[in-house]
């Protein structure tokens, strides 16, 4: 018998990740047997992870500058630029105009007691940072010595300077074309070792599951239960609705094919927490499943991946707004365009790793006056959170490169297999 396709392992392992951890929280944390079990999965799943960084330095510097080079003319390069951009504040302001309306109407955190939360909240030190620290610190992260930035795994910075060097590439033409030849061999060869990495992710994400399920407070969740459903009900919505409607609208490709082909990586997501360490299986199921030419994802997924982040607005708008409920703030419009604006900034500078919305967060709160100690009370039950607003972060890199692939060359879904027409829709 043929063993099951590594899409259909990793939908698997999903599903017996969910189970165990489910098996391990009805134990409960004193058994040995779940203790052994949350070790057990810490390890393996701190393996995966590790080895998906592993690959993430090369594999972004190759794939972005392979890219660009690629591009070959500067009024492409202008354009894959303008339409990036102009996806990613579309796709991140529709997903905060949800978040904020579904806050608006239920008002969650409204008649919450704060003196609940009061004691986690004097134990709870946030970093204070106002809009121009951050905008100063922003902007100094993105210009680094590229080694330094290489070796501490600075994703944005090495985008910035992959960028540089691809375009560097382009102008010189023929005079560069030895060391375009080295970087496209060391981006198959990061390709390959993603290849093999991926046959442990059926393994590590059952693994990131099964812990994550099991950790879960689920007291504290009932308690915040009004706010945890506005939060994940518009993520979903954003993730099944808004999302597939921007992708169809553009490339007519139906979202039961989008969905199916991109699994890998939003279990990934899912699973990991963590835009960057997912990069490496965004960039493979981006190529080599949903079709987009490398040249466009090796730009607009490694970009995505840090500065677009559908999931994490919609958090912290939302998020923003809870807080002013619970602590009795009627926040104007005026006040509420301040949210709206912060919150998409925050996320943009989110860098793609787990919890990096919280700690942008308070630059949010400061904007309107809030008190930044009120993320005490979302800490506990932010790790749930996190992997819903994750996956869609990376869907909606995903998305991005294929419609900007289909709005820089239409006539590229001709050249598609075959074998994908049926799932299209058209
Ligand atoms: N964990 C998210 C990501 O990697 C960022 C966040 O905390 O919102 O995309």
């Amino acid at each position: 018998m043929k063993p099951p396709s590594l899409n259909a392992q990793i939908l698997i392992g999903a599903l017996a990740g969910i189970a165990l951890g489910l098996g391990m929280a009805s134990l409960g944390g004193t058994s040995t047997l779940t203790q052994s079990g949350l070790y057990t999965a810490g390890l393996i799943g701190t393996v995966f992870v590790d080895l998906l960084k592993m690959v993430l330095v090369p594999l972004v510097f190759t794939s972005i500058a392979v890219g660009v080079a690629n591009l070959r003319t500067h009024r492409q390069m202008h354009r894959v630029w303008i339409m990036t951009l102009g996806f990613f504040v579309l796709s991140m302001a529709t997903a905060m105009l949800l978040g904020m309306g579904a806050a608006n109407l239920f008002t969650p955190g409204k008649g919450l007691d704060i003196a609940l939360f009061q004691d986690s909240m004097q134990h709870f030190e946030a970093r204070h940072m106002t809009l121009g620290e951050f905008a100063q610190s922003f902007l100094h992260g993105l210009f680094m010595n590229p080694f330094a930035a290489l070796a501490q795994g600075n994703v944005l910075a090495i985008v910035i300077f992959a960028l540089f060097l691809g375009i560097a590439l382009v102008m010189g033409g023929e005079r560069y074309r030895n060391i375009l030849g080295l970087l496209q061999e060391s981006l198959e060869i990061s390709l390959r070792v993603v290849g093999w990495i991926m046959k442990l992710a059926p393994l590590g994400i059952m693994a990131l599951l099964a812990k994550l399920v099991a950790t879960q407070n689920a007291a504290l969740l009932a308690s915040l239960g009004k706010f945890v459903a506005v939060v994940l009900g518009t993520t979903l919505l954003h993730a099944v609705v808004v999302l597939p409607l921007m992708l169809y609208a553009v490339t007519r490709i139906g979202p039961l094919y989008f969905f199916r082909e991109a699994r890998e990586a939003l279990i990934t997501a899912f699973a990991t927490s963590s835009s960057s360490a997912t990069l490496p299986v965004t960039l493979r199921c981006v190529e080599q499943r949903l079709h987009v030419k490398p040249e466009i994802a090796g730009f607009v997924v490694p970009l995505g991946a840090t500065v677009n982040m559908d999931g994490t607005a919609l958090y912290e708008a939302a998020a923003a707004l809870f807080v002013a409920n619970l602590v009795g703030v009627d926040l104007n419009l005026m006040q509420q365009m301040i949210v709206f604006a912060t919150a998409m900034i925050a996320a943009m500078g989110a860098p793609g790793i787990p919890s990096a919305g919280m700690v942008t967060m308070v630059m949010v709160l400061q904007s309107v006056g809030l008190p930044a100690e009120a993320i005490a009370i979302l800490l506990p039950i932010d790790r749930l959170l996190d992997a819903f607003r994750t996956a869609v972060n990376v869907q909606g890199d995903m998305v991005g490169s294929m419609v900007v692939q289909e709005l820089l060359q239409p006539r590229s879904r001709s050249t598609l297999p075959h074998r994908e027409t049926p799932g299209r829709a058209r």
